[in-house]
């Protein structure tokens, strides 16, 4: 189970749409199992599948508590996902992403979103997250669809060294 390598702006395969998941046997848990090492080696908050050079709908996302680092951080691994519902309320925050090292931009985002999906093994899933989790996924689920969070924002700048990238 090695990391795989980050692939970085311009690599077309970040501005491919993904494919679908249909088949979640092994060659599907080998890639989420690396990506969960290649996540934890960037020390990111989360990962999708074209960020490792794989053009398939499947995503990583972690979650942990800043105030309390005893509490172990959630995983999230979700395949097809779709962000059914947006709220109305949105916010503006600070994003990085791994596959663009060195910035940091201000991207508006739903406060709060319904993802819907399958887990690693296909059985279905619908979330509801808020803040800063509802963000990750927001940025992950671009990242199948082809998009960027640089798209999305006008305010980009050099990221000092203590930031989380997706
Ligand atoms: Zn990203």
């Amino acid at each position: 189970m090695p990391a795989r390598d980050i692939i970085i702006v311009p690599h077309p395969t970040l501005r491919t749409k993904a494919d679908r998941i249909t088949d979640f046997g092994p060659e599907l848990q080998e890639l989420v199992d690396d990506m969960i090492i290649t996540l934890h080696q960037a020390s990111g908050a989360g990962l999708a599948a074209p960020q490792v050079n794989v053009s398939q709908q499947v995503i990583l996302v972690e979650f942990g508590s800043d105030e309390d680092e005893d509490i172990p951080p959630i995983l999230y691994v979700a395949a097809n996902p779709k962000i059914t519902r947006f709220s109305q309320e949105i916010v503006s925050g600070a994003e990085g992403c791994l596959s663009i090292p060195g910035f940091m931009g201000e991207v508006e985002r739903a406060q709060e979103i319904v993802v819907e999906g399958q887990d690693r093994y296909g059985k279905p899933l619908k979330m509801k997250f808020q803040g800063w989790i509802a963000r990750i996924f927001q940025h992950e689920i671009d990242h199948i669809n082809g998009i960027l969070y640089t798209d999305r924002t006008s305010r980009v700048w050099e990221a000092d060294e203590d930031y989380n990238p997706v």
